[in-house]
C-alpha cells in the first residue's frame, strides 16, 4: 500500500471518527429531550396539585356551612319546642340540647376561619407559581426547541460527513478499503495508529526496535503486532 492510499485512508479514519461522534450526540438528544419533558410535567403536575388542594378547601368550607345550617335549623326548632313545652326536665334538656348546637357552631365558624385563612394563603401561593410557573415551562420548551434543533443541524451535519467519505472511498482500492473495513470491524475505533515517539497511539504499546525501522524506510503501511492496526509514521 503506497502512502497516497495511507494518507486517504487516514482521512478516511478522521471522516469515520466525525460520524461516530456525530452520530453518538443523536442518539443521546432524544432522552435529553425526556428528561427535560418529565421536568416540565412535574412543574404542570405540582401546580394542579395546589389547584386540587384549593378545591378541596372550597368543598370542606361548603360542608362546614352547611353543618351550621343544619345546627342553626334545629335552633330554630328547639326554640318552638321550648314555647310549647310544658314539662320542667323536658325544658331544661331542649335548653342543654340548644346551648351544645349554639357551641358547636362556634367550633364549626372557627374551623371555616381556619380554612378561609389556609385558603388565603394557597391563592396568593398560586398566583406567585402561576407567574413562575409559566417562565420555566416556557424555558424548559426553549431548551427543547433547542435540543431539536440540534438534532436536525448533527443530521446534516453528518449527511454532509456521508457524502464526504462516499468521495474519498472512489479514492481508494477497493481491496484497500475492505482491508481497512475488516480491521474497523475489529478494533472499533482508530483503523490507523499514527506512531508518535516509537508508540503506537492505538494500543499505547511500544512498537518493536525492528518494526519501526523497517516502518521508517518503507513507504508501506506496516501493522502494529500488538494491536493489528495500521500504523501511520510521519517523520517529524
Ligand atoms: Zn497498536
Amino acid at each position: 500500500m503506497d502512502s497516497i492510499t495511507a494518507r486517504n485512508l487516514l482521512k478516511l479514519q478522521d471522516i469515520d471518527l466525525k460520524i461516530e461522534e456525530v452520530k453518538a450526540k443523536i442518539e443521546k438528544i432524544p432522552a435529553e429531550i425526556k428528561k427535560i419533558e418529565e421536568e416540565k410535567q412535574k412543574i404542570i403536575d405540582e401546580f394542579e396539585n395546589i389547584l386540587r388542594q384549593r378545591k378541596q378547601l372550597e368543598i370542606t368550607k361548603k360542608e362546614k356551612e352547611l353543618d351550621i345550617q343544619t345546627f342553626q335549623d334545629r335552633i330554630k326548632k328547639i326554640e318552638e319546642r321550648l314555647n310549647t313545652v310544658r314539662n320542667n326536665d323536658e325544658y331544661k334538656a331542649l335548653l342543654r340540647e340548644k346551648a351544645q348546637a349554639e357551641e358547636a357552631i362556634i367550633h364549626i365558624e372557627d374551623e371555616i376561619l381556619k380554612i378561609m385563612e389556609d385558603l388565603e394563603n394557597l391563592q396568593s401561593r398560586i398566583k406567585e407559581l402561576e407567574k413562575e410557573k409559566d417562565l420555566k415551562i416556557q424555558n424548559l420548551e426553549n431548551q427543547i426547541h433547542e435540543k431539536k434543533q440540534e438534532i436536525e443541524k448533527l443530521n446534516l451535519e453528518l449527511k454532509e460527513l456521508q457524502q464526504k467519505r462516499e468521495e474519498l472511498t472512489k479514492q481508494i482500492k477497493p481491496q484497500d478499503l475492505a482491508q481497512y473495513e475488516n480491521i474497523k470491524k475489529k478494533v472499533k475505533t482508530k483503523v490507523i495508529a499514527v506512531v508518535d515517539d516509537q508508540v503506537c497511539t492505538g494500543c499505547y504499546m511500544v512498537i518493536p526496535p525492528k518494526v519501526f525501522t523497517e516502518l521508517l524506510k518503507s513507504e508501506n503501511l506496516l501493522r502494529c503486532p500488538n494491536c493489528g492496526r495500521y500504523l501511520f509514521y510521519e517523520a517529524k
